[in-house]
């Protein structure tokens, strides 16, 4: 019998949850409110800590009128030591994220050796030191992250430098220590990007500049109400499973692909849709709670948790924040989720694809664009006129889905993410974007030079009040839009969500930082676009009137009317309808990949300042060889699982049969039942035991492909297809085999014990 897998089974249904020991005060657990932030290195703290004029230089720096001078980083750098030391701290470290989807530390001690003399002879003596430069800039050996071919390995130089923009923190270790993070940014010795965060700013830049260029033409001069600065919002919708960690550890798929590459859906799964917003069970709460409150502490505003679809499958969201810091707390939230459940006996699993047959997990990333007086810019609002400025905003943003949709897959694209696009529960390879039936007849009707009827459009808003002063019938009349009243639709990969846009194909397990990068950059592009439209259609007059901006609307509106998509996304008929209108479907991710070089996306980029060629290109190479990496790691656990241990339980279970058929004969009994199970084994065995060799041949012969696109390509379409065969004949036997001889936990035992 398999021992390992009954034992382990049966621990882990004998879990309790963890005691989680909550901060109290008076007797009672602290609010979330006065925990919030607490290890977290706030503004507020620096001004604090710091002499004024340092603190008001730090402040400027901020805003991009000057660079950080040695004074300033000195002293911040003291401040930020006293501060952490007091927490515990013996160590800092800078945090970045090179291109391997995860962060990167180095911790460096306080630790100075000081020597001085006395009487003649030298004393050495212990100090904590962490100076300015330290907190600016560190080299960490560079030559082992991905750098696409930027970089050759003998001039590894790449350097870490302070992204004052995000501020830093503690990470509390072992027995009462803790190390100071510094978030920063990863760039070669030339400047080049070697990392997600770097293009993630220039990006925010990008479109932040060009934004508020698009302001300063409609909104009226010399008026207090006046925008100063744009900066894009981001809140990202995590799931993720949550499974018992024991069990994992006898998932060799598991551990090293972070899916199941075989194993077959038991009788109930998600069809009874009970899983959904039910109770979350209490092992797992125990665990999310202690995950919130160090979130908390970190100054990660989590607002949500709940169970998802599947089974075992749970959602956390924070309240969105600017999209540059939303980025550092999603990446922590991952870390601390990850660390959390271990204490928990838990396993958290990222990947977007790790179960077959049932929902995988996405990142929906919620955007959105504020100004610095607190305005949602793609804010519909109650009011009309400003329904135009958000007229402006939403059709650009159209524009930008129309002409680099492609990028935007791209974006998205993974090994994983292929698992779950497509698979009808997550959008297909078709970019569209989806606007709900009120804000479509607005379009329509602009478009058409009419008034909104919502009535005539089937809409009975009767509580809409119009209110305000009725604008030029020659123009249009622009009802309120109330953001409450959009409609949903799960099925868009790009659909508008009342007062933002949510990008729901994004990976679970991706950053956010490329995809909202290319997303910022495209937009950028677009309002560029815009702002020249109305730049000249005002001509000589100080600002644009709202007819003017009317004018350019409805040319936008005419220009994206391709792109707009309110149906079933995951239908057959909208598969057609796209082609028919020239949007492409990608499926794969080889395919997706390419488009990154595509002559307008790439000019677009450039052009933005977002990537140069070089950069571009080695975050394709890098991409592309991830994914062959990643599928040939699959199969090569694959070959390993189906001939250690599938294979050998099928013949050691034939291997019973055949002895009791035999031992039947000897009592006299001629016709065994076990020999007609064996007869119905031996074609599947044979099968499997063929095509496990076939696909270790395969990947024999691949390891001479050096061409990396080649391979990819071949990964995608031979590798993955072999696999799937494979997976069903060892599902086959996973529901033949005697279960006492399985040696997998069944995913009723992943789903079930936690
Ligand atoms: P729903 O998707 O059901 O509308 P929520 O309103 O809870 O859900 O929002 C989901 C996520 O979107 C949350 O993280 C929320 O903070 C975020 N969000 C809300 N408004 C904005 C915005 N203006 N910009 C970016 N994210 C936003
Ligand atoms: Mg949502």
């Amino acid at each position: 019998a398999h021992q390992a897998r009954i034992n382990t089974v049966v621990e882990s249904l004998t879990r309790g949850p963890r005691n989680v020991v909550f901060p109290q005060k008076n007797g009672q657990v602290q609010p979330v409110s006065e925990i919030f932030g607490q290890n977290v290195f706030t503004r507020s703290e620096m001004a604090k800590m710091l002499p004024k004029p340092v603190y008001k230089t730090f402040i400027q720096t901020l805003k991009g009128k000057s660079k950080i001078d040695k004074v300033t980083a000195d002293a911040i750098a003291h401040a930020a030591k006293v501060w952490s030391i007091e927490r515990g701290a013996t160590h800092f470290t800078h945090w970045f994220q090179p291109l391997n989807d995860s962060t990167a530390e180095k911790h460096d001690s306080f630790l100075t050796l000081k020597s001085s003399f006395v009487d003649g002879s030298e004393v050495v003596s212990a100090i904590d030191t962490f100076s300015g430069s330290q907190l600016l800039q560190s080299e960490p050996d560079a030559s082992s992250f991905p750098s696409g071919g930027m970089r050759s390995t003998f001039e590894a130089r790449g350097y870490t430098v302070w992204d004052t923009k995000s501020p830093m923190f503690i990470q509390e270790g072992p027995h009462g220590t803790s190390v100071l993070y510094i978030p920063s940014v990863f760039i070669s010795y030339n400047g080049q990007a070697l990392d997600e965060k770097s293009v993630l700013l220039r990006s925010s830049e990008a479109l932040e500049k060009v934004a508020l260029e698009l302001l300063n033409v409609i909104e009226p001069k010399d008026s207090d109400s006046r925008s100063n600065l744009v900066y894009t919002t981001l809140g990202t919708e995590q799931e993720y499973f949550l499974i018992d960690r024991s069990l994992y550890t006898l998932r060799p798929d598991l551990k090293i692909t972070g899916r199941t590459l075989i194993g077959g859906l038991p009788p109930r799964h998600q069809q009874l849709e009970d899983h959904y917003f039910g109770k979350i069970p209490t092992r797992v709460l125990s665990a999310i709670s202690e995950c919130e409150l160090e979130l908390a502490k970190l100054g990660v505003p989590i607002k949500t948790r709940h169970n998802e679809v599947a089974p075992a499958q749970f959602e956390v969201a924070p309240i969105f924040e600017e999209a540059l810091l939303a980025v550092d707390h999603n990446l922590l939230t991952m870390d601390v989720l990850h660390r959390v459940a271990h204490r928990h006996k838990l396993k958290v699993l990222f990947h977007e694809k790790p179960f077959q047959g049932v929902n995988g997990s996405g990142k929906h990333c919620n955007w959105s664009m504020s100004t610095d007086k607190g305005e949602n810019l793609l804010d519909p609002s109650s009011n009309p006129e400003t329904n135009y400025r958000f007229l402006l905003f939403l059709v650009a943003t159209l524009k930008a889905v129309l002409d680099h949709g492609d990028l935007l897959r791209a974006g998205i694209a993974s090994a994983s993410n292929d698992h779950r696009l497509g698979a009808q529960e997550a959008p297909p390879g078709i970019i569209s974007a989806f606007l709900g039936s009120q804000l479509t007849e607005v379009l329509d009707a602009v478009e058409e030079g009419r008034e909104v009827n919502y009535q005539a459009a089937g809409l009975d808003f009767q509580h809409v009040r119009v209110k305000g002063t009725v604008l030029d019938l020659k123009v249009a009349n622009l009802p309120p839009i109330s953001r409450d009243l959009t409609d949903r639709n799960r099925t868009s990969p790009f659909a508008f969500t009342g007062n933002k846009f949510e990008f729901r194909a994004v990976g679970s397990k991706q950053s956010p930082s490329f995809p909202m990068t290319l997303l910022n950059s495209a937009v950028a592009k677009t309002l560029t676009e815009v702002l020249a439209d109305l730049n000249q259609v005002k001509g000589d007059k100080p600002v644009a009137s709202e007819e003017d901006q009317l004018q350019v609307i409805r040319k936008y509106i005419k220009l994206t009317k391709a792109v707009r998509f309110e149906g079933d996304n995951y239908s057959d008929e909208w598969v057609q309808e796209a082609e028919k209108r020239g949007l492409v479907n990608i499926k794969k991710s080889p395919d997706a990949f390419a488009r990154l070089l595509r002559k307008e996306n790439k000019d677009m980029l450039k052009e933005m300042g977002v990537f140069s060629e070089a950069e571009l290109d080695s975050r394709y190479h890098i991409l592309v060889e991830k994914y062959a990496k990643d599928v040939t790691i699959e199969a090569q656990t694959m070959i390993t699982m189906i001939i250690q241990q599938v294979l050998p339980a099928a013949y050691e279970y034939r291997r019973n049969l055949a002895e009791s058929a035999s031992f039947m004969k000897t009592v006299g009994v001629e016709s065994s039942p076990e020999v007609d199970l064996l007869n119905e084994l031996t074609p599947i065995v044979s099968s499997l035991q063929k095509d496990i060799t076939a696909l270790k041949y395969l990947m024999v012969e691949l390891l001479d492909v050096e061409d990396i696109v080649k391979l990819a390509d071949r990964c995608c379409n031979e590798v993955l297809p072999k696999m799937q065969v494979i997976r069903e004949l060892a599902d086959k036997l996973e529901r033949n085999v005697a279960d006492k001889l399985w040696p997998l936990p069944k995913y009723t035992e992943l789903f079930l014990n936690i």
